[in-house]
């Protein structure tokens, strides 16, 4: 059986962030890594390490995911949320999901439990029910931000807050020491999207894709681009044709930019352990662990936000 080094790479959503926000994402998208890299170290899979980082993520406010997550047009949270395991290809998604805290680990009850890949709403919420899923109050997972920005946004002739103006969808890649990949991916969508919108998250090959063939994807930025470039996919597929992750990450995004002017973040690991993470956008809070090394960024080229530590033992 082959050894391989685990990795992990976590980001806490593309956007615009300022100074403070930009540090405090940062630190608890490092603790994310940290804790997930703790698991991968200790003999844990691929899949149980990005889910660890993703809940830890989506129980903090400050994400646009879980808990902290943006609201709709209504002023009430619908979340999405993939998994995918790149062993088997198998995937499980919830899409426009409420009263649930961590759509993550739903998604993994789908995969794990049902012929399906991806249930959403109304059916979601019966098979959370049947499977003794914890259900919350809506009012758990709404934020004084969230709700603030979805007032700002319905008074007539107010510029619209986008979502991704400091707060960030949540997102984690792994490899673990047998050779698996794995990826998670959780959001609270746009701010004020229409009831019902589902955008890239929950879908396979928009807002994560993972195969031990080659690696595994997760992705951020404005879900209706990513759906229509399959940007997950279209990375992984780079890579198949030999590319780096970090070169299938740049051409991913490039070519989201070229066709459709839109902008995003990514964060890829291949199954032999090369990573990247990269974006398009002015900020995405990253975090890579592996070789007993925390690698982290939020600005490109700013090198008092980004840097490398030592993980101690
Ligand atoms: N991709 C997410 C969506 O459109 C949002 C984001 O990544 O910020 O639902």
């Amino acid at each position: 059986m082959c050894t391989r080094n685990p990795v992990i790479i976590v980001h806490g959503g593309c956007g615009n962030y300022t100074e403070d926000r930009k540090e405090v994402c940062l630190l608890e998208v490092r603790k994310a890594a940290l804790q997930g890299y703790r698991l991968l170290q200790q003999g844990g899979s691929a899949l149980d390490a990005v889910e660890e980082a993703a809940v830890i993520l989506e129980n903090h406010p400050l994400f646009n995911a879980g808990c902290g997550s943006v609201l709709n047009e209504c002023g009430e949270p619908e979340l999405d949320a993939i998994i995918m395991d790149g062993k088997s290809l198998g995937t499980g998604a919830v899409a426009a999901v409420r009263n649930i805290a961590n759509p993550t680990k739903l998604a993994r009850l789908v995969m794990e439990q049902t012929k399906h890949v991806m249930l959403s709403d109304r059916g979601a919420a019966r098979f959370a029910k049947t499977m003794g899923f914890p259900e919350v109050p809506m009012e758990s997972l709404v934020t004084e931000r969230a709700s603030e920005r979805w007032r700002r946004n319905l008074q007539p002739g107010s510029t619209p807050v986008d979502s991704q103006i400091e707060l960030g969808t949540i997102g984690a890649v792994a490899l673990d020491s047998d050779g698996n990949v794995a990826c998670a991916t959780s959001t609270g969508g746009l701010t004020n999207k229409m009831v019902g919108r589902v955008g890239d998250t929950p879908c396979i090959g928009g807002g994560g894709y993972a195969d031990n063939q080659s690696g595994a994807v997760s992705t951020t930025g404005t879900g209706e681009a990513i759906m229509k470039m399959t940007l997950a996919r279209l990375i992984v597929f780079h890579m198949e044709q030999g590319m780096s992750p970090a070169e299938a990450a740049d051409t991913g995004l490039q070519s989201m930019w070229t066709r459709l002017q839109s902008h995003g973040g990514v964060i890829v690991v291949n199954n032999a352990g090369d990573w990247g993470a990269k974006f398009t956008s002015e900020n995405m809070p990253w975090a890579a662990a592996t070789g007993d090394v925390l690698f982290y960024g939020v600005a490109v080229g700013d090198v008092r936000t980004s840097g490398t530590a030592d993980i101690p033992q």
